[in-house]
């Protein structure tokens, strides 16, 4: 399944959503059938709601996760959930560490002696500075 089939993906979207925000998705439920008849015109700008599923998003396309983080990796069931990408919890993840390490590694490569603390420090000096 892609997110390039809405309706697929609404699908799943449901499933999930019952399975793990059961409040959610009754609260969803409540309110898509409080739509008036003409929503698609209001909220969509079409005639009939079937017109609106080859609109584009608005931005770059991400899977919606509803299933919960685990730290660990292996089992992490939002992982699975976006299939072939990491879940927002591991892409923040993988920025932080890589925010990280770059800087430690950049140091290591001026001075193999460098201080992990000395790295740091300079690091949270170098914040320090740019906030003012
Ligand atoms: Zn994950």
């Amino acid at each position: 399944m892609t997110l390039h089939d809405p309706m697929a993906t609404a699908d799943d979207l449901w499933r999930r959503l019952v399975e793990h925000q059961p409040a959610v998705a009754a609260a969803l439920a409540l309110k898509v059938r409080e739509l008036p008849a003409d929503w698609a015109a209001r909220s969509l700008g079409v005639a009939r709601p079937e017109a609106a599923l080859v609109l584009p998003s608005s931005g770059p396309e991400h899977r919606v996760e509803v299933e919960p983080y685990d730290t660990d990796w292996e089992s992490c069931p939002a992982c699975a959930e976006t299939h072939d990408v990491e879940c927002r919890y591991h892409q923040g993840f993988v920025a932080g560490h890589g925010s990280l390490h770059k800087p430690l590694l950049d140091a290591v490569a001026l001075d193999p002696e460098v201080a992990v603390r000395t790295v740091l420090q300079q690091l949270a000096d170098d914040d320090e500075e740019m906030q003012g």
